[in-house]
């Protein structure tokens, strides 16, 4: 078997280039003319807490204003929707984005729909899901965007390729399953009923993992030279694993993620481009 090791797709550093560039973009605004991200927590999720500080905190260093909202757990879903709806009317807020998954009880989809789709800075509203399949202008969900950023940042031509997209969330699995159909690729979404999975996956010149199973797929079920997107974050001992065996699976792979350092920092930084992007300000080109 050849060995070739793969070159590292840095999310890390693909990140703060783009952060570098938002930064600047919203340095030269008026104070007045920042835009604004509301994100809305609910209960007390110690991951969701986590994610809404490294939300809040990115907002803060590129300059986004930033509206957190914590909610107890006791918060019922019609004050929930109250509080969307004035977010919706606040000219202060370009990026409305409420943590998930919501406490029990909630209909998540009841209040993604409650968010004005022209706010819908995760591009979970059915509206933007639409436009994505559809080609229409849509905001782009995160996670997606910033896999899509990194497989451009490789300078691989996707027109045509064979992509594999592992697992079928509405979060990551189906978005990215358009985008990479979008960009002409030939796609196909394997899940949890998959048939023999490793040989679709052997059939791939770019996979994308998004299973939340450490270490499930391995170097034997990738093809010399594709490109292998590591979406899945996974606790192992204490340490983050993602869905892909670095090791076996490096020895094929052209361009290879890393976890932690590849997909996660992408998706914070989408987040606030998206939100730039919602309040109409144009970026500098290469950001
Ligand atoms: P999910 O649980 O909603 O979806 C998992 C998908 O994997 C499902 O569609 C399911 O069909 C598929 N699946 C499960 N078992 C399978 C099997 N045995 N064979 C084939 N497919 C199988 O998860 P998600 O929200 O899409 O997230 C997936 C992973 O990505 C998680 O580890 C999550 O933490 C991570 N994630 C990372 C980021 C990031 O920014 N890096 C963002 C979102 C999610």
């Amino acid at each position: 078997m050849d060995t070739v090791q793969a070159k590292i797709l840095d999310g890390k550093k693909a990140a703060s280039v783009i952060k570098e560039g938002l930064k600047a973009r919203i340095s030269k605004l008026p104070e007045g003319g920042r835009p604004g991200l509301a994100v809305v927590l609910v209960g007390e999720d110690p991951a969701s807490k986590v994610y809404v500080g490294q939300k809040e905190k990115a907002s803060v260093e590129v300059g986004i204003n930033s509206f957190v909202h914590k909610l107890p757990a006791g918060t019922t879903q019609p004050e929930l929707l109250a509080l969307i709806e004035d977010l919706n009317c606040d000219p202060r807020v370009h990026g409305i984005l409420v943590q998930l998954p919501l406490p029990e009880g909630f209909d998540a989809d009841a209040v993604i729909s409650a968010i004005h789709p022209e706010k819908d800075v995760d591009g979970f509203h059915a509206v933007n899901v639409g436009r994505l399949w559809t080609g229409g202008r849509a905001v782009e969900p995160c996670t997606p965007k910033g896999i899509m950023a990194l497989l451009d940042s490789t300078g691989i031509e996707l027109k045509g390729l064979n992509a594999v997209v592992i697992g079928r969330s509405n979060i990551v699995g189906k978005p990215i399953s358009a985008m990479l159909l979008s960009r002409h690729c030939t796609l196909t979404i394997c899940h949890s009923r998959t048939k023999d999975l490793p040989s679709a996956v052997r059939g791939g010149d770019i996979v994308v993992a998004a299973v939340g199973r450490p270490n499930f797929v391995t170097g034997d079920m990738i093809k010399q030279g594709a490109i292998v997107i590591d979406v899945g974050i996974n606790r192992v001992g204490g340490k983050l694993a993602g869905d892909v065996e670095f090791e076996s699976a490096s020895q094929k792979a052209s361009w290879i993620t890393p976890v932690p350092g590849g997909v996660g920092p992408m998706t914070i930084v989408m987040l606030m481009k998206n939100t730039l992007e919602l309040a109409g300000i144009k970026q500098t080109p290469g950001t």
